[in-house]
């Protein structure tokens, strides 16, 4: 009996565990969605991808706060950097697991060795060019104004001594402290920045121009300027003695790019006609 009991036990674990890796293998195929696994999932896909040999695990890290690049959508982390991501592990035959931080975290991660590689719409500049490599880039972007319908603000010269509102530690966050006599209020996500200024807390939001579009869509009453502020490129930050990654993260982002699964990944979150 007492056998019995204890063989059913570990046909419900197999079950259980069966189950959790496939969540997590699934995530990387044609679902498109990336791996988001819990700890105990984890801890089994690393030993399965280890003992069959696979390349591992594949860790990026990110701000899951920037649609349509990554956001939350129930328990899982999606968007545009989400599936790149996946689709880049599984050309190299590697498990991504996903790892949600503040943005202004994610270069010392990488760097320090806590991930292997960062996506979360970042831009490449010099001063993060210090402190970590960057990949070839995957998308090109802007800084705009987000403004209230109305409001006295229409383009760049307008921003003079007014107060904004940036993402801590963003491209949007640099370039607003050149304004002239600006009152920059920082938020750990673009959205509370969008909140603050639904609320006239502050005259205007700098942020990216992809999450400006969903922020103002989802909320009533607020604009994109016309005229953006900076251009920029998005690539993956990859630690700087880890050229071995760096090489296949741009193999797999050029096979991505000539078979058009970019494009398609793309395409799917953001509409052309925009
Ligand atoms: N592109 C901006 C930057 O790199 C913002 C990125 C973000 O908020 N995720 O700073």
């Amino acid at each position: 009996m007492k056998k019995k009991l204890l063989s059913l036990l570990l046909a419900a674990a197999c079950v259980f565990s069966m189950a959790a890796c496939g969540s997590g293998s699934d995530s990387a195929g044609d679902s498109g969605n990336a791996a988001q696994t819990s700890e105990a999932d984890d801890t089994e896909d690393a030993e399965e991808a280890e003992a069959s040999g696979e390349g591992g695990m594949l860790i990026m890290a990110t701000n899951a706060e920037f649609p349509p690049y990554e956001y939350h959508e129930g328990d899982e982390i999606v968007g545009i950097d989400a599936e790149i991501a996946a689709a880049i592990a599984e050309e190299l035959g590697m498990e991504l697991k996903i790892e949600d931080m503040a943005f202004d975290s994610i270069i010392t991660a990488v760097s320090g060795g806590k991930a292997d590689m960062g996506l979360a719409g970042m831009t490449v500049n010099p001063d993060r060019e210090k402190n970590v490599n960057f990949s070839d880039t995957y998308a090109t972007a802007a800084q705009v104004i987000i403004v209230k319908e109305g409001s006295e603000t229409a383009g760049p010269d307008d921003l003079t001594g007014k107060k904004i509102g940036v993402q801590l530690g963003t491209t949007g966050d640099i370039y607003a402290e050149d304004i002239e006599d600006a009152e920059i209020e920082r938020y750990n996500k673009g959205m509370e920045a969008v909140q603050a200024l639904l609320q006239d807390k502050i005259d205007a939001v700098v942020i990216d121009g992809e999450p400006a579009k969903v922020y103002v869509a989802e909320n009533e009453g607020l604009k994109v300027l016309d005229e953006p502020l900076t251009e920029e490129e998005y690539a993956i930050a990859i630690a700087k003695d880890n050229d071995e990654l760096l090489e296949k993260v741009n193999t797999a982002l050029t096979s991505l790019k000539d078979s058009g699964k970019l494009d398609e990944i793309v395409a799917k979150y953001i509409s052309a006609d925009e």
